[in-house]
């Protein structure tokens, strides 16, 4: 048999559709509630934040959605991406499994942020918006909104949370490069972010503390909006274009995965691959198995409550059904900025209660002591958030052999790390501790966070 590396599609063979899960799951997720009725969040008050048609498609119940002409003309700048068998690291470990990932480095963001930056802005210009705000952990999401918005003729403001804005120049200038202004947060520009500061004059920023600045000066003016890079369903909407290529290439290799990995920070990169495949798995007697793997320091999933809880810092969003930690939870300064988000998505926690998928935790050290293997045999340096799945991909290459059997894993390769090398630099130097959220504190965080009964 011809010896396949790497699995390419033609412009023509990409999807022109996303796919949308909640067509299929067996329980539909709970619904959004307004904190103050305690009733389901009606469409026209999420009206003030997002545009309409994102607002259809986070509660659509239609089972694929058509990727408009001009988000396809900035997709073809970069989709279909790659999928590559990794030789080099299948070699480097001994493995008799086969290990394919998905890259979605290669485009101006790094990451696979681009693929719901590109319709977000989008539609908001199709509706007349003019500006829109943001927030932005590590810089990715930041970066993947910046030059769609400058794309398409709109303002950006994003919130960059201060650790990341510290530890990151690199990010900030080159979001300044597409046009877009950054301000760190906590920032005195909002109440959100003052009374944080007031509080705590040093605090290190957060996704939820960021979110709700970003929300409160969308509020304010009815020409400007409010975008998240992960977590809502339009977004995970959004990614499945990952998956529904990869089945595709997995499809040319002459092979199917039994096992699909990748990294949770909301949700959206693992459920972009995992959710195509999960369709089969629901509707077509597939049996593939998808791991989600999130940092023992945020590890919602894994050690977090199923509740509603708040999306934001300050309770600004409707209460959300999912796992948590409490919106007061302010993770530890782990590298994978993108990683560190108190909640998971509303799909992933409703699948991964009903048994769907399943999720495991991992320290830092170890994640980064894959990437580095990785970027030695494959020779792409993983951005932190991406380690973690290559870390999951290699503990069932390692279970595998210890079965001895061979399995065909497929791993997504969310981002690059070009832009994280300090990072890098601190692994190298023996400066990066790993941390663990102990049951302790995260018992305090969800005590601290409780919201309104519903
Ligand atoms: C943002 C980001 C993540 C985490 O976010 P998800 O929504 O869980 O995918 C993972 N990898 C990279 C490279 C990111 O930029």
């Amino acid at each position: 048999m011809e010896k396949i590396t790497k699995i390419l599609l033609t412009e023509s063979e990409m999807p022109r559709q996303w796919y949308n899960i909640i067509a299929d799951m067996p329980n539909k997720p709970l619904p959004p509630l307004n904190p103050a009725t305690g009733q389901p969040v009606a469409a026209e008050d999420l009206a003030v934040i997002f545009p309409m048609e994102l607002i259809r498609q986070e509660v659509s119940t239609e089972r694929y959605i058509d990727i408009p002409e001009e988000v396809l003309d900035l997709y073809r700048t970069y989709r279909p991406s790659p999928l590559f068998r990794a030789r080099g690291l299948e070699k480097a470990l001994g493995t008799k499994s086969k290990i394919y990932y998905k890259y979605e480095g290669g485009n101006y963001s790094g990451s696979h942020k681009a693929n719901t930056a590109i319709p977000q802005a989008y539609y908001n210009k199709m509706e007349g918006v003019r500006r829109i705000t943001t927030e932005t952990g590590a810089g990715q999401w930041g970066s993947a909104m910046s030059f769609a918005c400058n794309h398409f003729g709109l303002e950006l403001l994003v919130f960059m949370v201060k650790v990341s804005f510290n530890q990151k120049p690199g990010r900030k200038l080159m979001m300044n490069t597409y046009n877009a202004r950054v301000v760190p947060s906590p920032s005195t520009m909002t109440a959100a972010g003052r009374k944080v500061l007031e509080n705590d004059p040093d605090s290190p920023g957060s996704l939820g503390i960021a979110i709700s600045e970003a929300m409160e000066i969308a509020a304010q003016d009815p020409y400007t909006k409010y975008s998240l890079g992960s977590v809502l369903n339009h977004v995970i909407l959004h990614q499945t274009i990952i998956g529904q290529e990869a089945l595709i290439q997995m499809d040319k290799a002459g092979d199917y995965p039994d096992v699909v990995v990748g990294c949770f920070g909301g949700g959206s990169n693992f459920s972009g691959i995992a959710f195509p495949f999960l369709r089969e798995n629901l509707t077509n007697g597939k049996n593939t198995r998808l791991v989600a793997v999130e940092p023992a320091s945020c590890p919602k999933l894994t050690k977090g409550k199923f509740t509603y809880d708040f999306g934001d810092q300050s309770g600004m969003t409707p209460l959300l059904p999912m796992y948590t930690l409490g919106h007061n939870f302010i993770p530890d300064k782990i590298h994978a900025g993108g990683l560190r988000y108190h909640g998971a998505g509303v799909l992933v926690s409703q699948l991964r209660k009903d048994g769907f998928v399943e999720a495991k935790s991992k320290l830092q050290r170890e994640c980064f002591e894959s990437a580095i293997l990785f970027a030695r045999t494959e020779g792409i340096l993983p951005a932190p958030e991406s380690s973690y799945a290559i870390a999951g991909a290699l503990d069932e290459a390692r279970r595998a052999d210890l079965e001895g059997v061979s399995r065909t894993i497929l791993f997504n390769l969310s981002g690059h790390g070009h832009f994280d090398i300090t990072a890098y630099e601190k692994y190298f130097e023996g400066n990066l501790p790993d941390h663990e959220a102990t049951a302790e504190e995260i018992e305090l965080s969800l005590n601290q966070s409780a919201v309104p009964a519903v």
